[in-house]
């Protein structure tokens, strides 16, 4: 039975009751799950088993059979394969033969050059698969979102593509953005608690979430109540329809340059078979001739080795942490000339620790590394650890650290602490630890949380305070802090917030960040009004008690320096874009180099004060911007493009994803970016690290590179083929080379050395060149007179090698002789010249003459099959090969080299 009749069979067994008109807890008891725990790893793997993947199904692929047949559709293809019936009509039954087997071997090769280009993409497909954040058990685990199952309780984050329908258990500021299934193009809210009318149509369902919508703001958990075709959007969509690979601009340029190489051929081909009949040669021998000449002048391959090239330089930039999402932007990587760069987690580990603590009266050293609890907190004045105990103001900050926070930390298998949730607050949870605060049961205490968002740069919880009474807590930047407290505590008294303690929290504040750490302010307020909701809730953040400040080390990554400094021999600028404080964002980039002595930086408010003309203007000298927002992101991209440059910009957060499409290389972090981001970008960093962008340029030059080499070797190579064939039909010389030896030679060279060729390892001294203009197409100037170059090279020592066994005369066994000199004259040096194509700017030596083992190997297994037919006494009749070439075998080398 079709699915779809399997589903709607299934649906009338047993209608699903409208989940977004029952409970939570309704809906958890109909699906045999918990609202809190979710399923156990054994009941989803049964439902996995019984309902299938969460997939909406698409268009199976074409069968391979038909890729197959598709290498038969050529023109030229069938023009020869009417030559071999020609041939065998007048008899010569070997020539046929070798024809046809030819054409299969050719078919075959660019079958499988195709088939496994298109696997290998299809492999990087799969790798990009989205995720879901699913709680299993009781414990938190991300899976791929097509492994959920009906009655998974997911975790939904900003920026989420939300991964089936799923009914609201929790939701917290919750707004999804759903125009992709109602055509709304408002985010829309959604809350857990209500209970709707059965009839609510779809897109007033406030309590449900839809699969293919995306979470703007706020976060929730939801019980999954459909997946795949079962889904809202599968309902809609019909089959999907598979994308066909996108063509680069590279290979929709290629393929224009075949046609107009397809008229050429054939003018030149008609040219010389008109020269040759003039001369009398018989039409069966002269058209068998031209077409196979035809056939071996237009680089057919072409097309499928520059995606078989392609698509191996994606499988190894996967290999190196970058996941590119699009084949075109391949290329373009390789013309980056300015990097924009996050800076937590990508130009710094990403790891937190608090180590600086300063109240109205105290200022503490917090002692220890990494995320276990352990350390001490030390008076900078110098004395022994103090216990946070004794002193009110810091106890009350450490609190406020512990409660206005999500995350946990815990010790892993091995015993090491690992923090779970954003880093920043994993950090605070430790130093409460260290401190001695105790967590208390934080779920059961936080009413109410009002969400941080890059933004406002700050976040409030609603806790239960001593007393029955209620407390706003908040942790921020000091910008958004301060400006809403009006006092501040001391030793566990509230006094009111002078102008000149003000200066100096900013002062305090400023100088932690100029050591390089992240600065949080904490501040909170009884509360005496009634109840918040999280929609009201900003407005309540005011009227607050600054308790003090904690300062965070990030540490810059090792590696983040050295890619810093081949970013800038490579001739690319990179710069930091930053949330984080000016004054931390300058001493990071000091420390890796991105700022040298003298620069300063660029604030959000800098560039909100500058027109776009002036900003186009200040990009060029500014190498850190902090305290942006996605916007200012935007804008700075689109500035560095209007200067000329390409653009390549990371991006993490929801409100990322424009910059992050403007860019010409979007980037998204793969561990801590959000699906909307990743959805946008061109290519996905599986590591998060500045040091991967550096590695995937160097390898997109090298892609371009190898692709350039290719394209060179195989026009110079039937360059020189047509060059043979067309000097000899003009002075009035016998054909040099037979139909079959033509298409031999082009078996040979567009086989194997062509392949090997474009997997050449990355040249010396790649990053030390200027990036590629990226105007500059795969044949430049300089390309196009060395094709010229080699081509004309390969002409003449065949015809020279052809000249020497016939030396003139009128004997058929000493053009017989003649011929068979040449083509192996051909073939040697066609190999040879696979060694040249290696590098425009090294030679062999200088690239490493060991350095691509394939292309020796692909070079040595030619050679002995070109040897072994020439020698061998059955085969030198089908390659039309008189006798044994015996001590000529000399001057075909010395030619050759
Ligand atoms: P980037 O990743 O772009 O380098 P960032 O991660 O440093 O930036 P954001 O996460 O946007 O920047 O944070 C901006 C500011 O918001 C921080 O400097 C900090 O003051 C504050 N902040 C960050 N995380 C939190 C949090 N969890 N709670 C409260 N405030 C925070």
């Amino acid at each position: 039975m079709p699915e779809s009749e399997r589903v709607a069979a299934h649906a009338a067994e047993r209608p699903p009751p409208p989940w977004h008109a029952s409970a939570p807890a309704a809906v958890a008891d109909t699906l045999g799950t918990h609202a809190r725990l979710g399923l156990s790893a054994a009941e989803a793997a049964a439902r996995l088993g019984r309902q299938g993947p969460n997939l909406l199904r698409r268009r199976p692929p074409p069968p391979r059979w038909r890729a197959f047949a598709r290498q038969f559709r050529e023109l030229l293809t069938l023009i020869l394969l009417a030559a071999a019936v020609l041939s065998a009509a007048v008899g010569d039954v070997t020539d046929a033969a070798v024809i046809v087997a030819i054409v299969l071997v050719n078919a075959v090769v660019g079958f499988l050059q195709e088939d496994r280009a298109t696997r290998a993409l299809e492999a990087l497909e799969r790798l990009a698969a989205p995720r879901a954040l699913v709680v299993r058990d009781g414990g938190r685990l991300a899976l791929p979102a097509e492994r959920l199952v009906p009655g998974d309780l997911i975790v939904l984050e900003p920026g989420d593509a939300v991964p089936a329908d799923a009914r609201l258990v929790t939701a917290a500021a919750l707004e999804v953005q759903e125009a992709a299934l109602t055509g709304e193009s408002q985010s829309v809210a959604k809350e857990a608690a209500a209970v709707l009318a059965p009839t609510t149509p779809l897109a007033g369902r406030a309590t449900m979430v839809h699969a293919g919508t995306v979470v703007a703001s706020g976060h929730a958990t939801a019980l999954v109540v459909a997946t795949g075709m079962a889904t809202e959007l599968g309902r809609i969509a019909t089959l999907l329809e598979r994308g066909g690979p996108e063509t680069t601009p590279l290979q929709r340029r290629l393929a224009a340059l075949g046609r107009t190489l397809v008229v050429v051929c054939l003018a030149v081909v008609t040219l010389i078979g008109g020269l040759e009949l003039a001369r009398g040669a018989p039409l069966a021998e002269v058209f068998l001739r031209a077409v196979s000449l035809a056939v071996a002048a237009v680089p057919e391959g072409l097309p499928a080795v520059v995606t078989l090239v392609l698509a191996a330089g994606l499988q190894r930039l996967a290999a190196q942490n970058a996941l590119v999402r699009r084949l075109p932007s391949v290329e373009t990587l390789g013309s980056v000339t300015v990097i924009c760069t996050d800076k937590t987690g990508t130009l710094t580990r990403g790891e937190m620790t608090v180590r600086s603590v300063v109240t109205a009266t105290e200022r503490l050293r917090v002692t220890g590394a990494g995320y276990a609890p352990r350390g001490e907190f030390l008076r900078e004045s110098g004395g022994p650890p103090v216990a946070v105990g004794t002193l009110p103001d810091v106890a009350r900050l450490l609190g406020i650290a512990l409660r206005c926070n999500k995350a946990t930390v815990a010790p892993d298998a091995a015993g090491a602490w690992r923090a779970l949730g954003d880093p920043t607050e994993a950090a605070l949870v430790v130093a409460a630890l260290k401190g001695g605060v105790e967590a208390g049961d934080r779920e059961a205490m936080v009413h109410l949380e009002i969400p941080f968002d890059a933004t406002r740069r700050m976040m409030s919880v609603v806790v239960a305070a001593p007393g029955g009474r209620a407390c706003l807590e908040s942790k921020g930047a000091t910008e958004a802090i301060l400006p809403r407290c009006t006092a501040e505590a001391r030793e566990g008294r509230i006094e009111p917030l002078t102008p000149e303690r003000r200066r100096a929290i900013l002062a305090d504040a400023a100088a932690l960040a100029a050591g390089a750490l992240r600065v949080l302010s904490l501040a909170y307020r009884d509360l005496d009004e009634g109840v918040i909701t999280v929609q009201g809730g900003a407005a309540a953040e005011r009227d607050l008690v600054h308790v003090g400040l904690v300062g965070l080390l990030d540490p810059p990554r090792e590696e983040a320096r050295d890619a810093v400094a081949r970013c800038r021999s490579a001739g690319i600028v990179p710069v930091m874009i930053t949330g984080d404080h000016p004054a931390t964002a300058l001493a990071i980039g000091r420390e890796l180099g991105l700022v040298d002595g003298a620069g300063g930086t660029c604030s959000g408010a800098d560039v909100d004060a500058l027109d776009d003309v002036a900003l186009e203007r200040t990009v060029g000298s500014t190498a850190v911007f902090a305290r942006v927002t996605a916007e200012h992101k935007l804008r700075i991209v689109r500035a560095w493009q209007r200067r000329g440059q390409v653009v390549a910009m990371t991006g993490d957060g929801v409100n990322d994803a424009p910059a992050v499409r403007a860019a010409d290389i979007g980037i998204a972090m793969g561990l801590g970016g959000t699906d909307v981001t990743k959805e946008a970008a061109d290519m996905v960093l599986l590591d998060d690290n500045f040091a991967s962008i550096v590695a995937a340029v160097a390898e997109g030059r090298s892609i371009h590179d190898n692709v350039g080499k290719v394209v060179h070797y195989l026009l110079a190579c039937n360059a020189g083929e047509v060059l043979v064939m067309f000097v000899a039909a003009l002075v009035g010389w016998p054909a040099p080379l037979s139909a079959i030896q033509i298409l031999w030679l082009n078996l040979v060279t567009d086989g194997l050395p062509a392949l090997a060729l474009g997997l050449e390892p990355p040249e010396r001294g790649l990053m030390e060149r200027e990036p590629r203009p990226p105007r500059e197409g795969v044949i430049t100037r300089g390309r196009a007179l060395a094709i010229v170059f080699h081509g004309t090279l390969v002409a003449a020592v065949v015809l020279a090698g052809f000249l020497a066994g016939w030396r003139g005369e009128d004997d058929p066994r000493a053009v017989a002789r003649a011929q068979s000199l040449a083509f192996c004259v051909a073939a040697a040096a066609q190999l040879l010249v696979a060694i040249g194509c290696r590098s425009d700017r090294l030679t062999a030596v200088q690239a490493g003459f060991f350095a691509n083992p394939r292309l020796l190997a692909a070079i040595a297994v030619s050679g002995l099959l070109q040897v072994a037919i020439v020698a061998l006494p059955f085969a030198r009749p089908v390659f039309d090969v008189g006798e044994g070439l015996g001590g000529w075998w000399g001057i075909v080398a010395a030619l050759a080299v």
